[in-house]
């Protein structure tokens, strides 16, 4: 069995470890801080994989950003790592093959291997965080578009008529209402509009101050304008899902990052079921967690 050495770059940490092509981790999984330069980035990258050259046939890298269609270079500038880190070409870190690729593409690939996603053909990732990122794995082959951008679905547009501006700058992105800061948003357009925060836990609060905690503890609390605010924040989620669930037919979707613990999943299964053209459609929490990138940059590596 041919195996990988898994490195999952982040803007504070890079994990790492050994994987086979059934996406098993099979070594002790390391940690150690970015650096805050790109050549610095590179000569701990390098000393990592001198460490398991000897085990291991490829190496995989997970990274923010988009990656050009060679998978040797991060593209796009990323705000959480360091200038010159887009000039890095990383197949040149060693003599075996690397293979970089976008962090939300391995997750899905992760997900797809030996995650939620396992043993079904098509599975559409969604990570949901401050934003929202994706992917999609349709037998075996991962959906890459004309030049490594495909599933920015955070960007996807859900109104025309410039409601809200997103942190990009543009207006009414699907990710300014469906990920951890839409949920924010739909907290602050809430306290203005529902009558039900008058009579809320947080009427005392100003809008901008209400947490997604908040939100979140309002609704054990039985809060009706967290539970509104909440029915809201999954309306504008249930809207994107089944729009790619049209456009994809996976037979599996996975929601992941830091906001899907709060994620209603059942409740977007039957409606996309019963809203879809597409049938047959499981939403699954994902089961891979930290080490998504880890898993999914050893398998893409493989492949
Ligand atoms: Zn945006």
């Amino acid at each position: 069995m041919k195996k990988a050495l898994g490195i999952d770059i982040g803007g504070t940490k890079i994990l790492y470890g050994v994987v086979n092509d059934a996406g098993e981790i099979v070594s002790d999984v390391k940690k150690t801080s970015t650096p805050k330069k790109a050549d610095e980035i590179f000569s701990t990258l390098k000393n990592i994989i001198a460490e398991h050259y000897n085990e291991i046939d490829v190496v995989g890298l997970s990274s923010a950003g988009a990656v050009n269609l060679e998978n040797t270079r991060v593209l796009s500038s990323t705000p959480n790592l360091p200038d010159g880190y887009n000039q890095i070409d990383f197949s040149t870190l060693c003599d075996k093959k690397v293979y970089v690729e976008n962090d939300a593409n391995c997750a899905c690939a992760a997900e797809y291997k030996n995650g939620a996603g396992k043993g079904f053909n098509t599975v559409l990732m969604i990570t949901i965080g401050t934003g929202i990122g994706g992917g999609v794995i349709s037998n075996g082959v991962l959906f890459r578009g004309s030049r490594g951008n495909a599933l920015e679905v955070g960007s996807m547009k859900i109104f025309a008529d410039k409601r809200q501006k997103c942190t990009c700058g543009r207006y009414d992105c699907w990710e300014s209402y469906a990920s951890g800061t839409g949920l924010k948003n739909c907290a602050i357009t809430g306290a203005r509009e529902y009558l039900e925060f008058k009579a809320s836990i947080y009427k005392d609060k100003s809008p901008e101050e209400i947490t997604t905690y908040d939100i979140t503890d309002g609704i054990q609390k039985e809060d009706a304008y967290s539970i509104k605010v909440f029915n809201q924040w999954m309306e504008y989620m249930f809207v994107g899902l089944v729009s790619l669930t049209d456009i994809f037919n996976p037979d599996c979707i996975v929601i992941s990052g830091g906001m899907c613990s709060f994620v209603d999943v059942e409740g977007l299964e039957q409606r996309i079921n019963a809203e879809s053209v597409v049938t047959d459609v499981k939403v699954r929490r994902a089961t891979t967690g930290n080490n998504a990138g880890m898993i999914g940059a050893g398998v893409l590596a493989l492949g």
